[in-house]
């Protein structure tokens, strides 16, 4: 089969690999149908997750058909449609009992992509099968359920529900990329006063205000302090999530909410950033931060299948899966594509 390997930071191809096999009786390999790449490759790429080897294939986003199951997978047959999650769990550690799937002890949590080979490829073997897939429901499109691998559930647990988004609130979003616009789509699940999202890009402020923003503000241009102040009588937003990731963003995202506000980073840092404690020790804030568990996913499939969550405006860009590359230079520059997520489907004459 073809895959996209790693091989070592700035290096990466489309190359002829072997067919995955089933390791364990847990296992299940799974023919990708519909594959994306996330912001978390790109920092793959940069070398800034020391721990990817050179050599492994990339991808923790999926959909695909089961083609092949491990003698003890129970809940999945030949030919099913899954969601492939971001985070496989071994179902039966501490932190899996508690739902807590990311912290998995027992050998899953982030691993796709990252410390064993992932779904940019036209195969995937997906450990503990079972608790690592969900069953995509009739009449819901691979497009729509492949957002929801990652950036719906990450959005909506670190940031939505880690920052207890109530009706009312003035929620501040930070960063209008596909994780921002992610928080923007579940944030409303909660009917937010206003939900006001800060960016530089021009058309990611667009895609921000075509998802369901109320307020875009371009913070090269305009005071986004007054404008948060604005809407909550100078006290700040209730809500500020942090949906970019360096330390300039953290920062500001710390001085735009209320004394007894709430921050929720959702950004991957690769820098430290500084907490001006100095400042906001007496300001009663809670800081959130937190990698996906995915213990919502089946509510946010519940949400898409039902048509209370739409996800199409955030797929912008289409390729077949032998154009990997091109997809990887189209995602890599979204100030001048403007590339929110990029979609790859299987190419029948790569099967
Ligand atoms: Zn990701
Ligand atoms: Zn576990």
């Amino acid at each position: 089969m073809h895959a996209m390997v790693y091989h070592g930071p700035g290096r990466r191809s489309w190359e002829q690999v072997p067919d995955p096999v089933i390791e364990r009786a847990t296992d299940a390999i799974v023919r990708v149908d519909a594959v994306t790449i996330c912001g978390t490759d790109l920092h793959i790429l940069k070398g800034d997750v020391p721990e990817v080897q050179p050599g492994r294939i990339l991808g923790h986003e999926a959909v695909g058909t089961v083609t092949e199951i491990g003698a003890a997978v129970d809940n999945l047959a030949v030919g099913d449609r899954v969601l492939v999650s971001c985070i496989s769990a071994c179902g039966s550690c501490r932190y899996c009992r508690n739902g807590q799937y990311s912290q998995c002890l027992g050998g899953g949590g982030w691993i796709l992509g990252h410390l064993i080979d992932g779904t940019q490829a036209e195969y995937v073997r997906v450990p503990f099968a079972d608790n690592s897939t969900h069953k995509v429901p009739p009449g819901v499109g691979d497009e729509q359920m492949v957002l929801l691998a990652d950036i719906l559930p990450t959005s909506y647990e670190v940031g939505v529900l880690s920052a207890a988004v109530r009706p009312g609130d003035v929620v501040a979003i930070v960063g209008a990329g596909p994780i921002g616009l992610a928080a923007v789509l579940t944030a409303k699940l909660y009917s937010p006063s206003h939900i006001v999202v800060i960016d530089i890009a021009e058309s990611r402020l667009k895609a921000a205000t075509t998802v369901g923003a109320d307020i875009v503000v371009d913070s090269t241009s305009q005071d986004v302090r007054a404008v948060i102040d604005g809407l909550t009588d100078g006290l700040g937003a209730d809500v500020v999530m942090e949906a970019v990731g360096v330390p300039e963003t953290f920062e500001q995202a710390v001085g735009l909410v209320r004394p007894g506000g709430h921050v929720a980073n959702i950004g991957v840092h690769g820098k430290p950033a500084t907490l001006h404690l100095e400042d906001i020790w007496i300001k009663n804030l809670t800081i959130t931060t937190g990698l996906v568990d995915t213990h919502s996913t089946p509510t946010l499939i519940g949400l898409v299948a039902g048509h209370q969550i739409d996800t199409a405006p955030m797929v912008t860009h289409h390729f077949g899966m032998d154009e990997f590359d091109l997809a990887y230079d189209v995602f890599s520059r979204p100030g001048e594509t403007g590339a929110l997520k990029v979609l790859l489907t299987r190419t029948p004459h790569t099967d």
